[in-house]
């Protein structure tokens, strides 16, 4: 039995934030605007997590009113999702994501992100794809205002 999911998000770009993404400290002059740490790539992944099981999404499962996520550690957010994956009985076959941002470059980050998601998962590098593309100075993302990200998830049942 195998199950499949999406998960979309984009955040703000603002002056005076930390830019956390994929569980990763990113130099750069602004951060991700968010109730939580606006870890903009690991949303995506929550959301495709809780799609594929029809669990609804992380809006609803973390609302943004709670205080108990301001300033969440979302690497946190995912452990738990993860957890209510396997407690259901599944295990991720793969994943694959994208980042869009016109800047910083995420090129360099993006080994690091893959060791995080793939302790949190417990699995090995071949399993997890991390990509990153600009938006070719197109929209808002490409004007530096926001960072979107998009994942993909296999799972199957164990
Ligand atoms: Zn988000």
């Amino acid at each position: 039995m195998y199950r499949i999911g999406t998960g979309y998000d984009i955040h703000k770009l603002i002056p005076g934030r930390d830019l956390i993404i994929g569980g990763v400290k990113i130099t750069h002059e602004k951060g991700l605007l968010g109730h939580s740490d606006a870890d903009v790539l690991i949303h995506a992944i929550i959301d495709s997590l809780l799609g594929a099981l029809a669990l609804s999404d992380i809006g609803t499962l973390f609302p943004d009113t709670d205080p108990k996520y301001k300033d969440a550690d979302s690497t946190v957010l995912l452990e738990h999702v993860y957890n209510l994956v396997r407690e259901t009985g599944y295990e991720i076959v793969n994943l694959d994501s994208n980042i869009i941002a016109q800047q910083p470059k995420m090129m360099p980050y993006i080994p690091k992100m893959k060791e995080v998601l793939c302790r949190i998962f417990d699995i090995d590098t071949d399993k997890v794809s991390v990509k990153a593309k600009t938006k070719e100075k197109l929209d808002a993302v490409g004007q530096c205002m926001a960072i979107e990200a998009h994942a993909s998830v296999l799972l199957k049942q164990f």
